[in-house]
């Protein structure tokens, strides 16, 4: 399969979650493919040393520091890597936030701060890059959803939600960019092992795990070889799709 991506430049957001996150384990992987970097966060450290460790495999890398949720914050970090690569064409839309709670209990702050960064996040980056990939005829656009947004899950309203726009979001782009050349999917994972699930109980993993066929919780890695895979050539007539990538658990 045609999965090389030499000279390609993919702008990531939220990769800058050093050891464990999903973001992270994208950049390393379309970075071993020989794609150039650029990595959004919030934290400048986390950005920096996500950066610091592809340009340790050899790779060229940018950290930028800002809020997806934050339009002037997008539109500078999509200029910043322009400048640094010269155009964008990969972007992958991974940023995402939890603040769970019942429906009933469920603070308007908390409703729009996830709506802000997982659903307003993804429109911001997609109207900037979708500008310069239209230049281009070409491009890869691969949003982060979650089988929630496909399933629903109690105590998640606001995620569930933004991830279930986010699918809304990948087919209505997919259908207006086909004509450009522009690719645009989402992968929904299951339950994967990062920070934002190690924040469980193991009895209530372990209660997970043994509802999922194929008996374990996923890993970045897992997530990050299928956007591999979306980034690349090889996926070039597949488009407006949604890619679980959850050991089975919604089917
Ligand atoms: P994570 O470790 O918390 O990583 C998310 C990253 O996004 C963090 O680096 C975070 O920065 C950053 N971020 C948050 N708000 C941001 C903003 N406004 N602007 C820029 N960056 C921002 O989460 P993860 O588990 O790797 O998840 C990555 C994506 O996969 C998310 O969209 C998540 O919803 C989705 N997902 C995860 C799972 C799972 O089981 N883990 C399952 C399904 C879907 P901070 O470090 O400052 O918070």
């Amino acid at each position: 399969m045609a999965l090389q991506l030499e000279n390609r430049v993919a702008f990531i957001t939220g990769a800058g979650r050093a050891g464990k996150g999903i973001g992270r384990a994208i950049a390393l992987r379309l970075a071993q493919e020989g794609a150039k970097i650029a990595i959004a966060d919030f934290v400048p450290e986390a950005a920096d040393s996500v950066a610091k460790e592809v340009e340790s495999m050899g790779g060229e890398a940018l950290a930028l520091v800002g809020s997806v949720a934050s339009c002037e914050d997008v539109e500078r970090m999509v200029q910043e890597t322009v400048d640094r690569f010269a155009r964008i064409d990969i972007l992958i839309n991974n940023a995402g936030i939890t603040r769970d709670n019942l429906l009933v209990r469920m603070s308007e702050e908390d409703w729009d701060a996830v709506l802000d960064t997982n659903l307003k996040g993804a429109f911001n980056c997609t109207r900037a890059v979708a500008k310069l990939m239209m230049r281009e005829r070409r491009g890869k656009i691969i949003n982060i959803s979650s089988v929630m947004g496909l399933v629903g899950n109690p105590g998640q309203a606001n995620y569930s939600a933004s991830k279930g726009g986010l699918i809304a979001l990948t087919k209505t782009t997919a259908k207006e960019l086909g004509s450009r050349g522009i690719n645009v999917n989402a992968v929904a994972p299951g339950f994967i092992q990062t920070v934002m699930t190690d924040e469980m109980p193991e009895g209530a993993k372990q209660g997970i795990a043994d509802q999922i066929p194929l008996r374990r919780l996923g890993t970045p890695e897992d997530v990050a070889e299928v956007v591999l895979f979306l980034a690349s050539e090889a996926s070039s007539y597949i488009t407006g799709q949604v890619i679980t990538v959850d050991g089975g658990m919604v089917m």
